[in-house]
């Protein structure tokens, strides 16, 4: 049945189009029957002379309204905005929502863990509000800054400001208790830094108690973040959803792969009213591309997600299950697993299972 859902597929930078080609793959042997329009962002677009995200690119996702994207390279300090942050801004995808949960044949230090991180996508310190030091808007801001509140900004201070705002809190707690319900979740825990940023994480913080949702029998509990960190190491396994602001989300979603065995494990999803855009939480691991070591099942299980998104339910499950059965057999994992498979022989063995099952 082919081409029942079209799907844009951008393969990004670095590993990016080898977990994409693994990816495509796992999921075309589910036969679901998905065309992939592929579209291109990043590095890969601009030596083709084209923006890093191709005006072409994002009109194919609002078409296809779903997504699967390999990551993309952000240029440190080089005044490049990240294509990730723009592409979650331009589509307003503001829910990431990232599971890590033990997987059999990989053994970490906890064999417990299945939790999932809900991180608010689109404010904070990531919504690109920056001031380089010395520009006119800079000084603008400390001449501001000094009028209104008597703060005095060092001259050589760079500044990057931080909204948080009742609305944009609203909506990623409404969705993470829709979330919660769907996904027979029993307990949000919300993690932010209210003590010392009232304003911006208190009212984050507020705003998600207060807010009069129905949370059914689901439970819920804040905890500092610095607090949450130190008890996500010492005992994951009492943790269910974690609903975090943008940047303590980013962080802890790495520390979570981390938990499970890394980053090449770890699938997510970055959804919004209207569109949907799934992605690993790796980046573009510059130090392996091109060299066929990327490990796939990040990639593929956010095909997994996608599958589920798309109400594909048992080809979901047939992956998600395929993907656990060559782990846990082990004979091919590629080498961050401590194996020495291939992309893409970790790839058609994924597909293997997923057409034997
Ligand atoms: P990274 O995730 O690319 O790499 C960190 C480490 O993990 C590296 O040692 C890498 O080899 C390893 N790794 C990552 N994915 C792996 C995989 N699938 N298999 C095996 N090993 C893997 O993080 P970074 O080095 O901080 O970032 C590199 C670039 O990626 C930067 O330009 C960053 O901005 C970008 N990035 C993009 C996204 C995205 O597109 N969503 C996310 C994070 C980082």
């Amino acid at each position: 049945m082919a081409g029942r859902h079209r799907v844009t597929l951008v393969p990004g930078d670095g590993i990016g189009p080898e977990v994409a080609e693994a990816a495509r793959l796992v999921l075309d042997a589910t036969d679901v029957g998905i065309e992939w329009v592929v579209r291109r962002a990043g590095a890969t677009a601009v030596a083709d002379g084209d923006e890093l995200l191709p005006q072409e690119t994002l009109a194919s996702i609002r078409e296809t309204r779903v997504a699967i994207k390999g990551p993309i390279t952000t240029p440190v300090g080089s005044g490049f905005r990240s294509v990730n942050v723009a592409l979650r801004q331009e589509l307003d995808l503001f829910a990431a929502v990232r599971p890590a949960r033990s997987l059999p044949g990989v053994p970490t230090r906890h064999g417990d863990v299945d939790l999932v991180v809900i991180r608010e996508n689109t404010e904070d310190l990531y919504r690109g509000i920056e001031f380089a030091p010395g520009t006119p808007q800079a000084e603008a801001l400390r001449e501001e800054l000094r009028t209104l509140a008597n703060f005095e900004v060092r001259p050589d201070a760079g500044v990057t400001l931080k909204p948080i705002s009742v609305a944009g809190t609203r909506r990623i707690v409404r969705f993470a208790f829709e979330y919660a319900a769907a996904n027979r979740r029993s307990r949000v825990t919300l993690g932010h830094k209210a003590s010392i940023m009232p304003t911006s994480d208190g009212l984050f913080l507020r705003t998600a108690l207060d807010d009069p949702i129905d949370r059914g029998e689901i439970l819920v509990e804040d905890l500092q973040v610095d607090h949450l960190t130190g008890e996500l190491v010492r005992r994951p396994s009492r943790f269910d959803v974690l609903l975090l602001p943008n940047l303590y989300g980013d962080i802890l979603s790495d520390l979570c792969a981390g938990l499970v065995g890394g980053l090449g494990l770890i699938p997510g999803a970055n959804i919004g009213w209207e569109y949907a855009v799934f992605e690993p939480v790796h980046g573009s691991a510059p130090d392996i591309a091109g060299q066929g070591k990327a490990n796939p099942i990040a990639m593929i299980l956010s095909g997994a997600m996608l599958l589920r998104h798309l109400t594909e339910l048992d080809a979901a499950r047939r992956v998600e299950g395929a993907v656990d059965e060559v782990l846990r057999t082990g004979a091919v994992r590629t080498a961050d697993l401590g194996g020495t498979s291939s992309t893409r022989e970790v790839a058609i063995a994924i597909a293997h299972e997923v057409r034997a099952a």
